[in-house]
């Protein structure tokens, strides 16, 4: 398979670090093809604003999502956010790795999706969710914590990890786009002790081993939901 890895860690001795060089290393001996966006390494540009466009189809009004549409129509990203769409559309399995920021993902992934899944290229009026512009690629959250696995549960504090703190990316931005996400793997507070991060190296290793393999979050279809935006009754 070809393989892309999103990695967003500004630390090249993080944990983070530690899952994105076990998974380069894994996959390429397993035969797979693999590329890395290392955003920070990339230093790549987070904010949206005009200078992500070659052409402006309105110098007077700069509505991101219209200038997208128009980018996508006249190939006229900035090559950033193009070569970024290139290796999403060469890829067949994307992995996110990348610590939990303030319940989300770090600024510079948040930019990264901002910029490069764009209206148009990854969703229109009609394209999206099963019928997304990436549809026919996986996508799994490789993600670390700071809390332990125990706040993250249905009455922890901090709220469920794959209903609350995940479905914003799982559902909101990778299945939007078409992707089919994969169940996560969650490093639990990776900081707090050394035998953790060997189990968890382990268990990654496995899944790495098993990529084909992983469970699809069952997220429902477009067809299951009126015109109201409601899933039907019958799925309910
Ligand atoms: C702005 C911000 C917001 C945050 N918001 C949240 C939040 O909302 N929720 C939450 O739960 N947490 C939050 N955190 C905490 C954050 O999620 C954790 O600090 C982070 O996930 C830990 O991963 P890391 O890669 O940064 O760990 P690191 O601290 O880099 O690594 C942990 C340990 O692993 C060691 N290590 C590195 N490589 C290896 C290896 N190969 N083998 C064994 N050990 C190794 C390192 O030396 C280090 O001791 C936040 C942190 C910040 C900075």
């Amino acid at each position: 398979m070809n393989i892309l890895i999103i990695y967003a860690h500004p630390e090249p001795k993080s944990f983070n670090s530690a899952l994105k060089d076990l998974a380069v290393s894994e996959l390429t001996s397993l035969g797979h093809q693999v590329k890395v966006s290392d955003l920070y390494a990339m230093n790549f540009k987070a904010v949206t604003d005009r200078d992500d466009f070659q052409l402006l189809q309105n110098e007077n009004f700069f509505k991101y999502a219209v200038e997208q549409k128009h980018a996508t129509k006249t190939s006229s990203f900035s090559p950033d956010i193009q070569e970024e769409q290139d290796k999403l559309l060469w890829a067949d399995f994307v992995i996110f790795q990348f610590p939990i920021w303030w319940y989300s993902v770090p600024a510079i992934l948040k930019g990264w999706f901002d910029r490069v899944f764009a209206s148009g290229f990854i969703y229109s009026r009609g394209n999206r969710y099963d019928t997304g512009g990436l549809k026919g690629r996986k996508a799994m959250l490789s993600a670390t914590t700071g809390s332990p696995k125990g706040a993250y549960t249905p009455y922890g504090m901090d709220g469920d990890m794959n209903e609350k703190i995940l479905y914003p990316i799982n559902h909101g931005m990778l299945y939007f786009a078409g992707f089919e996400p994969v169940e996560p793997f969650i490093s639990w507070a990776p900081s707090h002790d050394e035998e953790d991060r060997k189990q968890y190296l382990d268990e990654y290793k496995k899944r790495l081993h098993n990529l084909e393999e992983i469970p699809s979050i069952p997220y429902h279809p477009t067809s299951h939901y009126d015109e109201n935006h409601q899933l039907k009754m019958e799925y309910r």
